[in-house]
């Protein structure tokens, strides 16, 4: 059976981009009689409010959507996470990095041709190969430190991997693109990566759909699935909305938010075709 999910950050009010990707996901599961659920990704206490958790689950419901399932919330897992990134650290596949922003930022210029991936410059590995001892005497002595994936160990390990997107056909899983990746941030104890690798099999996802932009973060996360003997699903990853300038509607594009179009008084309908799905029924 087919299970997806719609898994939003509780940072703001859910705008038309939200409700394509909602709508997207819930009728993929639909259209083949499976289910749709929810996941609240709120890791981030910094950035992620109880009210935007209501509001959205409001706006959702309000647009016509339903899932049947007990909602997801990450922050109530943090010790889940925390014994996925335990196996990695004890498979030599993690590693702490104490690298402030501004060391990393330095080393990059001093290097002077750093790789690049999808969200910027490489990880420059200066905490990567750091003596076992001088790892446990600054953990010891309270250092602040990330955990990062060692990419390059880890492909060693699992080999070649693919995985499939409905859209784009079979990939060669490419996570080597995204370089070292955070799996544990020095303010919260996961990361969008780990946790979301984790819920997907949690809650036996077997479809992901999400937008366009989090197609390079697939190569990791099939890479983590191997490397954590967690099952594959297939994924979907679809267009983004944009707004009347051609840019991806974001938060400050307050217009579209689901609210604002409600209280102008437009009707779920309204609102379901402007997000992309015209026809009658969510
Ligand atoms: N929480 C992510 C976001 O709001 C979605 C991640 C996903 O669907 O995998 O962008």
């Amino acid at each position: 059976m087919i299970r997806t999910r719609f898994a939003p950050s509780p940072t703001g009010l859910l705008h038309l981009g939200h409700a394509h990707s909602a709508l997207f996901a819930w009728r993929c599961a639909h259209a083949a009689e499976g289910a749709f659920l929810l996941r609240i990704e709120d890791i981030d206490p910094a950035r992620c409010r109880p009210e935007f958790d209501a509001a959205l689950r409001e706006d959702l419901a309000w647009l016509g959507l339903s899932w049947p399932e007990p909602v997801r919330r990450q922050s109530e897992h943090l010790g889940t996470y925390r014994g996925h990134l335990d196996r990695l650290v004890a498979e030599g596949l993690a590693y702490p990095c104490f690298c402030t922003r501004r060391e990393i930022a330095d080393e990059i210029a001093r290097a002077g041709h750093a790789p690049h991936g999808p969200d910027g410059p490489l990880y420059p590995g200066l905490c990567r190969n750091l003596p076992a001892a001088e790892r446990a005497a600054r953990i010891a002595a309270g250092d602040a430190h990330a955990w990062r994936l060692d990419v390059g160990r880890a492909m060693a390990r699992t080999g070649p991997l693919t995985w499939h997107d409905r859209a784009e056909g079979t990939q060669q899983a490419r996570p080597d693109l995204l370089g070292d990746a955070v799996l544990a941030r020095k303010d919260v104890p996961t990361s969008y990566h780990l946790s979301v690798v984790a819920d997907d099999a949690l809650q036996e996802v077997t479809l992901v759909t999400r937008g366009r932009d989090l197609f390079h973060a697939t190569h990791l996360h099939r890479l983590l699935q191997a490397l954590l003997d967690l099952p594959v699903p297939e994924w979907h990853h679809h267009g983004l909305l944009v707004n009347e300038r051609g840019e991806r509607l974001a938060k400050r594009d307050g217009a579209a938010a689901l609210r604002a179009l409600r209280e102008a008084g437009r009707s779920p309908a309204e609102v379901r075709a402007l997000a992309g799905f015209p026809d009658d029924s969510p």
